[in-house]
Parts: structure tokens; C-alpha cells; sequence
């Protein structure tokens, strides 16, 4: 496969191939962009089929990351880890500690956090080979379980779309079909019941769906058909690939705000979207509130307030989102990215910030 891409695709700086034969270790860091400073991005542990798909894999995420990060307004470029092998068997501290080595090799151009297979006191073990590691518990400095951040920032991306839309950031009343209510959708169903928004919930998991429609007095929906409840806003919170050709012509919402990453099965239904009338809000604005929180912890000490005060910015991101894609004619998405490179033109190459 191609690793070396055009600059216009965005060809990556740096891909580290890490190995230790001790604990099996086999992983690969790709640092996407350190334009805007360290490359932060979390590492995923995960039995991949071959090395071409961890290869793939990681390329593509750590691009992903590098819009994120600066549609978010972070000194941070992109980057990502992945190993290889089920973290359920093959997770050791000296594999751990092996891959926190290979992070150290590369003198902070790469900061790390928890991603899929990996825990927060994964990033302790990792963070006694390098400091260059983000995500670890609160009670020794750390941001913590980002989750409850990112749901914060799902209610701000929320009430900028409301604002939009309805000319009011007021979230009661409106209806909302959440689709999975795990660590994100579940704190995010909270809050918005607490903000007198009606729910519609689903999730595989049925226990935990039925408990939480109880406490919340939700009501639940089939996790096959969430997506296409009528409601004022359907919110994908578990996989990727919740906006495909066979769902999208079924949605029945004004609006699509949800914390799940790669919503959009192809980037090409964006328009099919707007063409639909409804209103896209691109996942890597709607979700930024987890990586917002990492980047607290970089070189300074965290601070909750100071994370959750960035974090509710992203209300003002989306509406400003919104109304430039309506003066242009673009759908939300190109907006997106659009404000994603003028960030890195224009702030891109700067001297580092202080902590960095
Ligand atoms: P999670 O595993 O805690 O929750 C996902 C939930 O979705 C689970 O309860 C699961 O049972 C459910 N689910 C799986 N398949 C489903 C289906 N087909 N229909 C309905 N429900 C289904 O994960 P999370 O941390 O809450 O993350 C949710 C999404 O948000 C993921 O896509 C993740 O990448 C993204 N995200 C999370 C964070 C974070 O801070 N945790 C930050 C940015 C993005």
C-alpha cells in the first residue's frame, strides 16, 4: 500500500514501526501533522486481520485527527497509535511499557491518550516510559474519563444547532433519538433530561437501555430503527457509519448532532443530506469536547473548569459553522474542513505556546 501520499492528500510526517518480540508488541504510531504543535491522538488496540489494515487504519485516523484538532482551535496536530493483537489476551506491562518507549523515541512529536483497547490506567503504564501521554486518572493530575466532557460538548454543539434552527438555544421540549447510550450517549441523555428535552433511546444493550429509559422516563425505540424515529434531532452515539445510503433517506429530523466518529459512511451523503433538508453537523465539531479535555493536560496542570469553559465554546463554533454554510452555499461539512486548513494556514508554524 502507498504510504507516502501527495502533499495536497496530506501526506504524513512521520510512521514509526514498533516492535518487541518479548511482549509481542506490534505497533505502528503515524504523526499526521505537527503544524500546529504535538501530534495528539489516542491508541487503539486492536486485533486488525492483517498489518496493511492497522497501516490503513492508523493513517486514516491520524489525518481525521489533524481536522479535529484544529477545527477545535488546539495548538495540536494529528496522530495516532494503533497495536496490534486482542487486548484482552496480548496486554502486558511490558508491552505497554515497550510501546511508551517507542512514544518516547519520538521526542514529544507524539502525545497519546485511550482510544478502542486501551484504559486509563493503560496511559499510567504507558506514562512510566514517557511523559508524553495524556487521558490518565484524575487523582494523579490527569483529565481523566474524557466521556463526560465530550457529552458536555454534544449539549453545546446542541443548543448552537437550536439557536440555528429555532432561534432559541432553549433545549426543552425538543426531541432527541439517541442512538447508544453507552459512556457518552448515557451522560449526554442526562444531561439533556435534565434540560427538559424529551428522549428517545436505543442501545443493544437492553438492560442498560431499560434502566436508563426508567430513570430517565425515556422512551425506547429498537436499536434498527432509531434512526428513524420522527424527532427534532437524531443523535449517533455508539458506531461509525450511522449516515448510509440505506438510513439516510429513512431519517425524519431537522437536525443530526451526535458524538459517534466516521458518522458519514461516505463523505458524499453530506449533500444528500442537505439536499433532505436536514441539517448535518459534522461529527469531529460535535465531538471535539474529549480531545478538548486531552490537550489540557499537556504541559500544564489540569484544570476541570478551564476544559469544560473551551468545551462550551463549541456552541459558538457551530452556530457560526451553520451560518457561513448558509451565506456559501456549502454543506456544514466543507465548512468544517474549510475552517480546519485556514487554522493550519494561518496559525500553522508559529512558534510553540507556552507549556509545549
Ligand atoms: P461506549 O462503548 O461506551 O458506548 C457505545 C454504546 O453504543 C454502547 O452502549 C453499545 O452497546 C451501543 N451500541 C453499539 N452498537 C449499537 C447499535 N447498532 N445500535 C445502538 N446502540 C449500539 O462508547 P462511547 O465512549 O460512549 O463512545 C460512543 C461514540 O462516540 C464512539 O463512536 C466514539 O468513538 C465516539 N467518541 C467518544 C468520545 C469519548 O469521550 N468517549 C470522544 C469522541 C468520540
Amino acid at each position: 500500500m502507498k504510504v507516502f501520499g501527495e502533499p495536497e492528500q496530506g501526506g504524513h510526517e512521520r510512521v514509526l514501526f514498533a516492535q518487541d518480540c518479548e511482549s509481542g508488541l506490534k505497533a505502528i504510531i503515524a504523526v499526521h501533522s505537527t503544524v500546529l504543535g504535538p501530534a495528539l491522538g489516542g491508541t487503539r488496540f486492536y486485533p486488525y486481520d492483517c498489518e496493511e489494515d492497522a497501516l490503513a487504519d492508523v493513517l486514516r485516523l491520524s489525518r481525521a485527527m489533524t481536522r479535529k484538532n484544529a477545527a477545535a482551535g488546539l495548538d495540536h496536530g494529528g496522530g495516532k497509535g494503533v497495536i496490534i493483537g486482542d487486548p484482552r489476551t496480548l496486554k502486558s506491562e511490558r508491552l505497554l511499557r515497550a510501546y511508551g518507549r517507542a512514544i518516547e523515541s519520538l521526542g514529544g512529536g507524539y502525545v497519546t491518550a485511550e482510544d478502542v483497547g486501551t484504559t486509563i490506567a493503560d496511559m499510567e503504564v504507558i506514562g512510566r516510559e514517557t511523559r508524553h501521554v495524556t487521558g490518565t486518572a484524575r487523582d494523579i493530575g490527569g483529565s481523566g474519563d474524557p466521556s463526560p466532557t465530550t457529552a458536555l460538548g454534544l449539549v453545546a454543539a446542541m443548543r448552537g444547532t437550536s439557536r440555528f434552527l429555532w432561534d432559541s438555544s432553549d433545549l426543552s421540549g425538543r426531541h432527541v433519538a439517541i442512538q447508544g447510550v453507552g459512556k457518552v450517549g448515557g451522560a449526554f441523555a442526562r444531561m439533556l433530561g435534565a434540560l427538559g428535552a424529551r428522549l428517545t433511546i436505543a442501545d443493544v444493550n437492553e438492560k442498560a437501555v431499560r434502566a436508563l429509559a426508567n430513570e430517565l422516563g425515556a422512551d425506547i425505540a429498537d436499536p434498527a430503527a432509531i434512526h428513524a424515529v420522527e424527532c427534532d434531532v437524531f443523535a449517533p452515539c455508539a458506531l461509525g457509519g450511522a449516515l448510509n445510503p440505506e438510513t439516510v433517506p429513512e431519517l425524519r429530523c431537522a437536525a443530526v448532532v451526535g458524538s459517534a466518529n466516521n458518522q458519514l459512511a461516505d463523505d458524499a451523503l453530506a449533500t444528500d443530506l442537505a439536499a433532505r433538508g436536514i441539517l448535518y453537523v459534522p461529527d469531529f465539531i460535535v465531538n471535539a469536547g474529549g480531545v478538548i479535555n486531552l490537550a489540557e493536560e499537556v504541559g500544564r496542570e489540569y484544570q476541570l473548569e478551564r476544559a469544560n469553559r473551551r468545551v462550551h465554546a463549541i456552541e459558538g463554533t457551530v452556530t457560526d459553522l451553520l451560518a457561513r454554510a448558509r451565506e456559501t452555499g456549502a454543506t456544514p461539512l466543507d465548512e468544517a474542513i474549510a475552517l480546519a486548513d485556514r487554522r493550519i494556514r494561518e496559525v500553522g508554524g508559529l512558534p510553540a505556546p507556552v507549556g509545549h
